[in-house]
Parts: C-alpha cells; structure tokens; sequence
C-alpha cells in the first residue's frame, strides 16, 4: 500500500484530471466490491480459492440440470451481489456520475451494486450482466429477479421455464463460456474509444475480451489510470497506478473534486 501523502497527491491529481476531462469513462471489476463483502476471482480470498470453476461453465449449465438446480438456487439464496450493500467506493463512481462528470460506468461486475448506490440506467454498461434480473436462454426476456423468485422450478430442468416460451431460465450474470450481451458490449468498446480519461477500479485486467477496454481507450490518446490492489498487465500503459483499496482512496478524490470546483 502506498504511504499516506502518495495517496493525498494521486487523489488530487485524478482529481484535476476528473475536472478536465471530457469524456471520463470508468471500467470496475470485482475487486470495488470485495469491501462489500464479495470476494473476488483471483485475489487471495478469491472465488477460485474455493469453487470449482466448472460451476460457471455454461456448456455445463446447459447439459446438466443437476448443476442447474444448484445454480438457481444459489441465485435464489442471493448468489453474488443480492445481500450486499454498495460501498463508499461504488458511493463515490454514483457521486461523479450525479456530478456530471462521468459519460458512463462500464461494470464487469454481475451484483447490480452500481445501480443501487445511484449510478442511472443510461450511464450503467453490465457487460457480463447482472443478476438484477434473470434471462430466458431461448427468448432472451429478462425478469426482474424478484418476480423470478416467486416462480416454481419445473422437476426435470431443475430451474423456472419461461412463461413467455418455455426456455430455460438463468441468472442474468454471463458465464464462462457464454457470450456477452452484444449490445452492451458494443457500446462499450465505443465508449472507451471516445473516453479522454479511463479510470479502472478493481480488476485484474486478465479477463478477456473486457480487459482489451482500457487499451482501446489508450489507442485513441486517452490518458489511463488504474485503481488496484494488485499489479495489473497494463500498468505500464497507465499515466498513475494507485495501490489502495478502492472504498479508501475513491472518497478523498470526491472531495477534492468538489473542493476544485468550488474554487474554479
Ligand atoms: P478479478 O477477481 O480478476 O480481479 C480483482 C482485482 O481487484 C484484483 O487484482 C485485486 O487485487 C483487486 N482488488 C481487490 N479488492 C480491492 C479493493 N478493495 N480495492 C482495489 N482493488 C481491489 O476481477 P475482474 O478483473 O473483475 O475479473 C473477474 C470476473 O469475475 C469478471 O468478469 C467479473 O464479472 C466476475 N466477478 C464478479 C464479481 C461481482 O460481481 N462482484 C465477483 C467476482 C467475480
């Protein structure tokens, strides 16, 4: 962890980039939700520390409806996200946003804590989806995962069939294996494209294609800042690499925006 006054001068310093950019665009991973509670995939508490990763393998999910049990209920039981609350790092991301600096929120998260701290719809990208709802693997309807939770399992498929087709029902999060919502993902790589300042929060930067986001963004002039507690493959590309917890360092750069803005 970096010593107290490197992280006051890098708070200040995204902070006057914040003020000056354009377009700032913000990519978050697992690890701005770790102090909610959620582990994440490959810090030392990681997911992968306990879980066999065949139960995220879509293929399976669509062979095996033994696993799919096991998955809708987990889903049903809160899986990622449903009985966590947004931290003062997703707190800060939705006060930027509220400020009007923020073009949008690009999430490879799936806990929907972005849109409960107050990040709105229109500047929120769930590009591995969220299991705020839940999705036909047919039709692909979504439901909001409330309504879903009332609904009975059919025996032989192990999960809700859709009322609209009789498909197979699963949380909204994409799986391994599973393509990534298409037009969320488009959107994506056009906003990073357009961004001027990319600032990534909590991801490793290893799981592709989301990772290729914040090299997009560089491509095209933008000036990268990366938010980790880890190193990351594309540090080296980053105008200022923070290693601090997100929910400590992101409210001081808050602060010190607004204070730049009340001066301005
Ligand atoms: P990752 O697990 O690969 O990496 C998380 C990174 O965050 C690590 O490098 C870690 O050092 C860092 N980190 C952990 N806590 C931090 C903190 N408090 N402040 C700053 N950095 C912190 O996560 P990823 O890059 O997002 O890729 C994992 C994939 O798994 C994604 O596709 C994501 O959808 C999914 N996932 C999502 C959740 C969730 O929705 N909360 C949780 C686990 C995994």
């Amino acid at each position: 962890m970096a010593p107290v006054d490197e992280l006051l001068q890098a708070q200040l310093q995204l902070a006057r980039w914040t003020v000056a950019a354009r377009r700032l665009v913000i990519f978050t991973g697992a690890g701005i939700s770790t102090e909610s509670g959620i582990p994440d995939f490959r810090g030392p508490q990681g997911v992968w520390t306990q879980l066999d990763p065949r139960q995220f393998d879509f293929q399976a999910y669509l062979a095996d409806p033994e696993l799919r049990r096991q998955r809708w209920q987990v889903y049903r039981d809160g899986g990622l996200g449903a009985n966590a609350q947004p931290n003062a790092a997703h707190f800060a991301v939705a006060e930027l946003v509220q400020l009007g600096l923020v073009d949008c929120v690009i999430t490879q998260n799936v806990d929907g804590l972005h849109a409960r701290a107050g990040v709105p719809e229109d500047r929120l990208l769930e590009i591995h989806g969220s299991n705020r709802f839940a999705k036909c693997l047919s039709c692909w309807k979504r439901y909001p995962r409330e309504e879903t939770l009332r609904w009975e399992s059919d025996p032989a498929a192990g999960v809700p069939l859709c009322p609209a087709c009789g498909g197979l029902m699963k949380s909204g999060g994409v799986s391994f294996g599973e393509p990534m919502p298409p037009d969320e993902t488009r959107e994506a790589i056009r906003r990073a494209r357009a961004a001027d300042l990319f600032l990534v929060i909590g991801s490793s930067l290893v799981v592709y294609p989301a990772a290729a986001l914040p090299g997009y963004a560089v491509e095209r002039g933008a000036r990268l800042v990366i938010v980790n507690l880890s190193p990351t493959p594309l540090d080296h590309l980053a105008a200022l690499v923070v290693r601090a917890k997100a929910g400590e360092f992101l409210p001081g750069v808050v602060a010190a925006v607004k204070q730049l803005r009340g001066a301005a």
